[in-house]
């Protein structure tokens, strides 16, 4: 099994292109999806989370008030790493969970959907292929616009605010163009997905887990460093 890292820019169609994927069958990780559950009351990174930024964070029912916690590390950027130094292992250890979930299963490759993927250079490098969905500047911003209810002043502002799609262009070793028509981008994903389940890069982990298992120590580390470089 390998790991295909999926992001885009704000509104470029990430959702779209992972209902097509999921729609196929294949196995996808939502960051975002995993980072709203590991503040759930129940998980160990709530209560650290609750120590740290005291009980006026809580809504009634108890839960993290989101909107109250980003307004706080919004302004304070060294609360923003202690956030982030209590749910990013967190996040992780969840992923891990998954993809070993995906790998036992016997998936060839797992989607892990991550907004900052780009930006985020620490994970960027667990992944054998990226993709990155793109859209052309007028395109996203009307759909920006359309989708949130944005006037244009407000959609270009967030648009601005993310890494240029340009930059994150060149660290993307695929591309889907979702500037045309949903139909044009779904064959390009029904492409993408068919070259990923015929790539024979999932056997180098079979392989890995083996010798492993076998104690073969040596090889598995080779084999595990052409699998993450
Ligand atoms: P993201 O997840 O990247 O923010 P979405 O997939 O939600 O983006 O797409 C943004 C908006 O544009 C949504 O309202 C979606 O329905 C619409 N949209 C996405 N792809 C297309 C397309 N190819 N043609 C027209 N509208 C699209």
């Amino acid at each position: 099994m390998f790991l295909v890292g999926l992001s885009g820019g704000i509104a470029s169609g990430k959702s779209t292109v992972v209902a097509v994927l999921q729609e196929l069958g294949c196995a996808v990780i939502d960051a975002d999806v995993i980072a709203r559950q590991v503040v759930q009351p129940h998980f160990p990174a709530y209560q650290q989370v609750v120590r740290c930024f005291g009980p006026e964070i809580l809504l009634e029912s108890g839960e993290i008030n989101r909107e109250a916690l980003g307004s706080i590390i919004f302004s304070q950027p060294d609360k923003r790493k202690l956030l982030n130094s209590i749910t990013h292992p967190a996040i992780v250890k969840e992923m891990l969970k998954q993809i070993l979930k995906y790998f036992v299963l016997g998936y060839r490759y797992v989607i892990l959907d991550i907004p900052l993927l780009f930006e985020t250079n620490s994970l960027n490098k667990f992944m054998k292929h990226t993709v990155l969905v793109y859209c052309d500047p007028q395109a996203q911003l009307s759909r920006l616009m359309q989708r949130n209810g944005l006037t244009q002043i407000e959609a270009e502002a967030r648009i601005t605010a993310q890494m240029p799609i340009s930059q994150k262009i060149k660290l993307a070793t695929h591309i889907i163009d979702n500037s045309g028509d949903v139909a044009t981008t779904r064959r390009q994903v029904l492409k993408l997905h068919a070259s990923l389940e015929d790539s024979l890069d999932f056997l180098l982990v079979r392989l890995l887990a083996v010798t492993a298992m076998a104690g073969v120590g040596g090889l598995a580390y080779v084999l595990l460093r052409r699998l993450i470089f």
